[in-house]
């Protein structure tokens, strides 16, 4: 992970790389901010900055070995340690888990710790450092680093660190010659004290939101009215801004896949094209209307990718596949190409007020007539 693909905290960036710029790394760094501040993505990024072959302009070369191994999370001198649980034995180190870690972090780099032991399929579990975790640090510190300079460890909410947290101490204190500790943690208050006087405390601010809101304008296809209503929400947490972006993508698919079926068919689960369109009506404000409409373009767009370049399949949910590649199957490119239009020029007439449920009834039959017309059975 390189800074640049880190959501702004820019003067702690210039903090971190100055740094190194001045042969001032402190020994044992807290970046202590809360949830959702990128404050893990900044340990990982300022890692791979660390044991970079080729530094430039004040960011990882990317392109390195150091760096291709950083950026898979598999490099031999960044050691990671974060709570785990006692699913694989009761001694569970956090190297038992590197698998799910790595898959976790690349899903989201933004994850809380309970998105973190969810993953694990442990959700009444309380995740936990153990003290042989503590142990196998303090071992592995008497090895030199493999391949880089610096060996890293990086160690991901101190939070759960009870009294064995005290076992590292003196490793914190005095580490071996260019060994650096990156601690991780949310909450100050419910770090032992012993552990807080030991590193040098930087404070990771809360984001700000023009920055959440860019990120999910132009990073993750938010629309603006839907960015700003999540901001508004989130005070700051991009973790908590992006599930949210999530949930109404969610809504948006189930809500457009029954608008297909009540097409095709008349009517789902007792529901016809009239009742549809008065329950948008009244449940939806404009924004998630045109947000709909939005969804079932994108849905289109991936339709033909999926025809024609056949790459879409990771970004698409098992029903969208399902549904995009029977369209390919079914639909004509001229009909696929009807519906897009007919799709534009409804958020179009939309976004100039015309009155919805007759705008969503008038595309219902449209779009009735041409699966139809194609003999489109949904499932
Ligand atoms: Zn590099």
């Amino acid at each position: 992970m390189q800074f640049k693909n880190i959501i702004g905290q820019e003067s702690l960036k210039q903090q971190l790389i100055q740094s190194v710029a001045n042969k001032r790394v402190p020994h044992a760094i807290m970046l202590l901010g809360q949830e959702g501040s990128g404050n893990l993505s900044l340990a990982v990024a300022f890692a791979q900055y660390l044991n970079c072959e080729n530094r430039i302009n004040n960011e990882s070369c990317g392109e390195c070995s150091s760096c291709l191994k950083s950026q898979k999370l598999i490099h031999p001198d960044i050691h990671f340690t974060y709570p785990v649980v006692s699913t694989k034995g009761s001694k569970p180190k956090s190297t038992d888990f590197i698998e799910e870690w790595r898959k976790a972090f690349f899903e989201n780099p933004y994850l809380n710790i309970q998105d973190w032991i969810e993953s694990l399929d442990a959700e009444n579990k309380q995740g936990n450092i153990s003290v042989e975790e503590c142990h196998e640090i303090i071992r592995s510190l008497n090895y030199k680093s493999f391949e880089s300079l610096y060996k890293i460890y990086i160690i991901w909410m101190p939070e759960v660190l009870g009294k064995e947290g005290n076992i590292l101490l003196k490793s914190l204190e005095e580490p071996p010659e260019n060994t650096i500790f990156i601690l991780v943690g949310n909450s100050e208050e419910q770090i032992l004290t012993t552990v807080l006087s030991r590193v040098q405390i930087m404070k990771v601010p809360r984001l700000k939101d023009e920055e959440i809101i860019y990120q999910l304008e132009k990073k993750e296809g938010v629309g603006n009215k839907e960015a700003h209503a999540i901001v508004r929400q989130v005070d700051g947490n991009f973790n908590e801004a992006l599930k949210l972006a999530k949930n109404s993508e969610d809504d948006n698919e189930k809500l457009y896949l029954l608008f297909l079926r009540i097409c095709l068919k008349g009517t789902h689960e007792g529901k016809t094209l009239i009742d549809f369109c008065e329950k948008i009506n009244a449940d939806l404000g404009r924004e998630n209307m045109k947000g709909l409409l939005r969804y079932g373009l994108d849905l289109m767009r991936e339709v033909f990718v999926l025809e024609y370049i056949g790459e879409s399949k990771a970004r698409l949910t098992e029903n969208e596949l399902k549904l995009a590649q029977y369209m390919n199957q079914r639909l004509s490119f001229q009909s696929k190409e009807e519906i897009i239009k007919r799709l534009e020029e409804s958020c179009f007439h939309l976004e100039r007020n015309a009155n919805p449920k007759i705008l969503f009834m008038n595309l219902g039959i449209f779009l009735s007539h041409l699966l139809k017309r194609n003999e489109v059975v949904l499932a």
